[in-house]
């Protein structure tokens, strides 16, 4: 198996790991974007959100809740942005479906931005978005 993750899993990488069960693992993210930048992933192989069950997406959430807990004390912030890449597009690198927690502290330089909104546009999503009821 070639995935960087599964071989993070299976023990044949090593990693700082911060949190396991029996579903899920949490480690620091080697190429930090801040101090404490961890990626939460399931213990079984699934490429992204749209392949991944519910179930596992749950366990993982459960997880970052419990993690987030423990680093606002440890980290001392209360805030963090969480995110999830899916599809090369979308900024995907590592084809193993992953979050990532990162801590955000005071004048830190990390880029998460949205861009400034269009209304037409919004409508126009909205209508789409609306118009199929499932
Ligand atoms: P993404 O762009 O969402 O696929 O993010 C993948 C993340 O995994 C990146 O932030 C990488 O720095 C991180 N990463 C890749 N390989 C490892 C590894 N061996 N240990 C820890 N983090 C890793
Ligand atoms: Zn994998």
């Amino acid at each position: 198996m070639e995935c960087i993750f599964c071989k993070i899993v299976n023990n044949e990488i090593p990693c700082y790991k911060v949190y396991e069960t029996d579903k899920v693992i949490a480690f620091l993210d080697i190429n930090p974007v801040s101090i404490g930048h961890t990626v939460i992933i399931t213990k079984k192989h699934y490429k992204n959100i749209i392949d991944a069950p519910i179930e596992e997406i749950n366990e993982i959430m459960k997880a970052i809740k419990q993690i987030i807990h423990k680093y606002t004390k440890i980290l001392n912030t209360n805030n963090f942005n969480i995110i999830n890449n899916s599809g090369k597009i979308a900024g995907q690198e590592v084809e193993h479906i992953h979050f990532h927690i990162i801590p955000r502290y005071e004048n830190d330089t990390t880029e998460v931005k949205t861009k400034k909104g269009n209304t037409e546009e919004l409508e126009k999503t909205y209508k789409k978005i609306k118009s199929i009821n499932n």
